[in-house]
């Protein structure tokens, strides 16, 4: 009987699922296994912009802008979007935190697949892949498929969104990021017993953490705090003058930005 119970309790703590904060990228280290799939969130958690303008911060306060302006929330989601677009792909990236590069390589290279899992539209697939691909990142390596495999996934507001899975990328458009992962997994058919998900966004993670339960997937959440003094301290007179006195060739830095805005 208590061998039974025993077992029991270790099926339920198997399945248990947990979100830890985590300052550092290399703390996945400390909770991957070779039965761990690794999922990256990309925007804030692999890569930033290099100046402000085109962060998320920027994107989330243009899609609150536009919505002080009139626009429904989901029309207002749009136009930031399309925003946040233009410029990423315009943009220089930098890395979020030094060494991170080389953790993916490690986990890589231990054999554990690793895939990226972002928000981010069809249209930036291309763009964003280059984009990592100069912070010696690479998604393709250790990918749980090298297949292309596009679908539609149920959006926020209703009705369906394309989404693709390219070169070890799963891109969401805007759609819920646990539904998206699900029908990939399925896809797949393949069930990890564990997945590890690192994403400043603990709303991401808390999604995710939903689907994988419901098929019975161990999941750990690392809720990345490293840019959250950045998120706090974001400045909308910056991105402002950014926005207004960029051009296609040159996107103000901040240092930039600062000198017109004294
Ligand atoms: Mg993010």
């Amino acid at each position: 009987m208590k061998r039974i119970f025993l077992s029991f309790t270790l099926a339920i703590l198997s399945l248990s699922a947990e979100i830890i904060e985590t300052g550092t990228f290399s703390n996945i280290l400390n909770h991957v296994s070779e039965d761990t799939l690794v999922v990256l969130d990309i925007d804030d958690t692999l890569l930033l912009p290099k100046q402000t303008l085109g962060n998320d911060a920027w994107f989330c306060y243009r899609w609150q802008e536009h919505q002080n302006n009139g626009l429904s929330k989901s029309e207002a989601l749009e136009k930031a979007l399309a925003e946040w677009e233009a410029i990423r792909h315009l943009t220089e990236v930098k890395i979020v935190e030094e060494g991170t590069e080389e953790v993916v390589s490690q986990v890589q290279k231990m054999g554990i697949p690793v895939m990226a899992l972002t928000t981010q539209g069809l249209a930036l697939t291309t763009r964003t892949l280059q984009q990592l691909a100069t912070l010696k990142i690479d998604m393709e390596k250790a990918a749980p498929s090298n297949e292309e495999y596009y679908f539609l996934n149920p959006s926020p507001y209703g009705g369906t969104q394309g989404v693709i899975y390219r070169k070890g990328v799963l891109f969401t458009a805007g759609s819920k990021k646990g539904a998206a992962l699900k029908t990939l997994l399925e896809h797949l058919n393949l069930k990890p017993k564990h997945i590890v998900f690192i994403n400043d966004k603990e709303s991401h993670l808390k999604d995710v953490e939903e689907d994988m339960e419901k098929m019975g997937i161990h999941f750990t959440g690392l809720r990345y705090s490293i840019g959250d003094e950045r998120v706090k301290s974001f400045d909308p007179r910056l991105t402002d003058i950014q926005w207004k006195h960029s051009t296609l060739g040159h996107l103000l830095s901040d240092q930039e930005a600062l000198r017109l805005l004294n």
